[in-house]
């Protein structure tokens, strides 16, 4: 085992003083861009089954397929069912080895929902569209090219190399404890971790993610005394459900500014009576101008950059909250299935550095960090506070969440044999 492991160190190492890829990562090269045909057909077929994350059978399906790349591969793969979290499922494989642990998460659902006219994959060139294409469906072809280079190249057979693909990404599941029990564990296993949502690209420059900022929704629901406007503010009456609202919004928006956090209020409605419908979107209410309003409420996001952040800006909302005007209560209750914030950390930018290596070695320009601000939370902020973890290793393209989103295939290529090399780099050793 240790002499093999000796071979490919050398394999690895560059040929010459000047960097260049070692000839294995010629071979993962060379590999990547002879499958790129194979792989947008396989991107294709993906895109094409629907996997809303309420499409349990569909996600169940996508799995399959991943399942049918990897198998082949060596892995030993594993569907953790998650019935309990209202939810398909994850994919968990892992490829045992004598190397570092490197995991690699991505996601197999979407957020568009079988009833979504948005639901084929149309290519135009370098350009394709589709539903999920590259959230994150592109990624999870990044993945499976990179591994297949990595065999191709005799580089996966020593890696240690674990893959965790959720089907509830875009809606995680409740309790959340179940719904990322198994992504939790796998970063508390792993040496490094490795996600492959959409690369950041700005004006054409590609950037690294070391940073994602947390994703909470919160709802503020308010009541207050109800009678005759001509009392409000009096002792019996009090203020009212609307103004006690809007104190508490004003006082987010005065109190609490610092930086990387924002908290953005969705919707509001306020009224006598005033409600809410289950799913958090719609919003009812009606009232008279002559009477004060019994009930008000708001909901909203909560974004911040680390779990320090996340809770001291968590407890300051609640004191806002608390400080009550005369008759009136506030509730302030924050969604269970929020997302961790993936804090900028020294571990992750070494991470960013090892890809950097990896860029110059294959004549790519190196990558800067993203501003996390302008970004969305993903599942490596599961992982982020137990292993050094880099995020946006999948496809480069735009419109996520959205028709017409897109992905520029010839990112594929450049994201499938960057991760090859730095997964065979990371697991093996070597610069
Ligand atoms: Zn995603």
């Amino acid at each position: 085992m240790r002499l093999i492991l000796a071979a490919l160190l050398l394999l690895l190492a560059p040929a010459a003083a000047l960097a260049q890829p070692s000839p294995a990562e010629q071979t993962m090269m060379r590999t990547v861009e002879a499958e790129h045909d194979r792989h947008i057909a396989l991107l294709e077929r993906m895109v094409n089954q629907n996997s809303g994350t309420l499409n349990l059978e569909g996600v169940r399906v996508v799995g399959d397929m991943v399942r049918a790349e990897l198998e082949p591969l060596g892995f030993d793969v594993r569907w953790v069912d998650m019935a309990e979290t209202g939810r398909a499922g994850h994919l968990v494989a892992t490829h045992e080895g004598p190397g570092r642990n490197v995991l690699l998460i991505g996601h197999l659902d979407t957020v568009f929902e079988i009833d979504s006219p948005f639901q084929t994959f149309r290519r135009d060139g370098a350009r394709a569209t589709g539903p999920g294409i590259g959230d994150d469906k592109g990624g999870v072809v990044v993945i499976i090219a990179a591994l297949r280079a990595m065999q191709a190249a005799g580089t996966l057979s020593e890696a240690n190399v674990t893959v965790v693909l959720t089907g509830d990404e875009e809606r995680v599941g409740s309790p959340v404890a179940v719904a990322r029990r198994d992504l939790i564990a796998a970063g508390r296993a792993a040496d490094f971790a490795l996600e492959f949502e959409n690369l950041a690209v700005d004006d054409g420059a590609e950037f690294g993610t070391v940073a994602r900022r947390s994703s909470t929704n919160w709802t503020l629901t308010t009541t207050g005394r109800t009678g005759h406007s001509s009392g409000v503010f009096n002792d019996s009456l009090g203020y009212g459900a609307i103004y006690e609202i809007a104190r508490i919004l004003d006082g987010f928006r005065r109190e609490l500014p610092e930086p990387n956090l924002t908290y953005n209020v969705g919707v509001i409605a306020g009224g006598t009576p005033a409600s809410i419908d289950a799913e958090g979107f719609n919003v009812t209410a009606s009232g008279k101008t002559n009477i004060v309003a019994s009930t008000a409420i708001a909901r909203g996001d909560l974004r911040t950059l680390t779990r320090e952040q996340d809770a001291r800006v968590r407890d300051r909302m609640l004191a806002i909250v608390d400080a009550h005007l005369p008759r009136t209560e506030a509730e302030l209750v924050f969604a269970e299935t929020g997302y961790p914030p993936m804090a900028p950390t020294e571990g992750n930018r070494a991470l960013l550095a090892r890809l950097n290596a990896v860029n110059r070695d294959l004549g790519l320009p190196e990558m800067a960090e993203y501003d996390p601000a302008r970004r969305g939370a993903a599942d490596s902020g599961f992982v982020a506070q137990d292993v050094d973890t880099l995020g946006g290793l999948g496809a480069a393209g735009g419109n996520a969440h959205a028709d017409g989103e897109w992905v520029d295939l010839d990112s594929l290529v450049r994201q499938s044999q960057r991760a090859a090399v730095l997964i065979s780099r990371l697991s093996l050793g070597g610069e």
